[in-house]
């Protein structure tokens, strides 16, 4: 059975590891409606549209 040579270091471990971290969510799309950032395929989480109605019931008239 093959055997490493050489102690993986603190430095190499740690940089190997560094691609395993979880990247921040890419708002690319906008409401078409309110225009506010929203992930695209969900409905919008400020005015409750989705592909030109709405589908959730937000209460924003106070
Ligand atoms: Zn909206």
């Amino acid at each position: 059975m093959a055997v490493p040579k050489r102690k993986t270091s603190k430095s190499k471990s740690a940089s190997r590891k560094a691609q395993n971290t979880k990247k921040p969510v890419a708002r690319a799309s906008s409401c078409s409606q309110c225009g506010a950032p929203a992930q695209p395929h969900h409905a919008c989480k400020s005015c409750g549209y989705y592909n030109g109605r709405q589908v959730l019931s937000v209460t924003t008239e106070e």
